[in-house]
């Protein structure tokens, strides 16, 4: 029987370009997004659609679509950018940034938590951002505390989780050609993926709960 894997933030970037790599390493892909887009429906994949992971009753719903399918992989995708600098911060944007990026994929965790088991592996896709020992630039306060958190919530997931038998793998996928860094970056979506896919593939309950570069490198917290 194939894996199945849910991917949040499934419609574009990093997310449509794992919904890619998991169909090709034969999974059956559930493609979790607000709207589907244009791409996301040409794909083999089961779209959940209406989904705002920052919202309890979409999570709800989301938990609903899912039912009793087993999870073998969740991989927590979605986030926005964030750019609060010294001086000007908007405080509601810093809760949305971090309502997105932290709180929305513990919550979507622990809402998937009862359809996963032992040998379920869930993948956050943080950013080296949040980094505390690597930032030697400063600013971005919203998403530098965002992401933070979300390592600080997968830090904390892998050693709870241990007991089942689920692993945790904290992502950063490099600086990656998305609408997120206006299409800058050093490495197109799909190679984040498969790098990706492969540190997955590494995953296991000795390196659970470690943070990592998508190029194999472990980084400081
Ligand atoms: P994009 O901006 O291209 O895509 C972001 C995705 O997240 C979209 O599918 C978007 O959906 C979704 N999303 C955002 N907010 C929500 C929400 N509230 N509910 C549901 N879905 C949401 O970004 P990337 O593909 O580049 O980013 C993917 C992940 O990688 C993020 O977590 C990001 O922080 C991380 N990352 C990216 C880097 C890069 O260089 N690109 C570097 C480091 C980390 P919608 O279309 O509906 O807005």
């Amino acid at each position: 029987m194939s894996p199945n894997v849910v991917i949040t933030g499934a419609n574009r970037g990093i997310g449509l370009a794992f919904c890619k790599r998991y169909l090709e390493l034969g999974y059956n892909v559930y493609a979790v997004c607000r709207q589907a887009g244009s791409e996301l429906p040409n794909l083999d994949v089961i779209v959940i659609e209406g989904i705002d992971v920052s919202q309890p009753e979409d999570v709800e719903k989301l938990k609903g679509a899912l039912h009793d399918i087993p999870v073998d992989l969740l991989i927590n995708n979605a986030g926005i950018w964030g750019k609060e600098s010294l001086g000007s911060i908007d405080y509601d944007n810093v809760q949305k940034v971090i309502s997105v990026n932290a709180l929305a994929p513990l919550r979507v965790t622990e809402a998937l938590l009862t359809n996963m088991g032992t040998g379920s592996k869930i993948a956050l896709i943080t950013s080296r951002m949040g980094s505390i020992e690597d930032n030697t630039s400063g600013n971005g306060y919203d998403y530098r505390m965002s992401k933070a958190a979300l390592n600080m919530a997968g830090k904390t997931l892998a050693l709870d989780l241990a007991e089942e038998g689920i692993a945790v793998g904290i992502y950063h996928p490099g600086f990656v050609q998305t609408d997120m860094v206006g299409g800058m970056g050093d490495i197109p979506p799909e190679t984040a993926a498969e790098r990706i896919s492969e540190r997955i593939k590494e995953l296991n309950q000795n390196n659970s709960g470690s943070f990592w570069h998508s190029n194999g490198e472990l980084l400081p917290w």
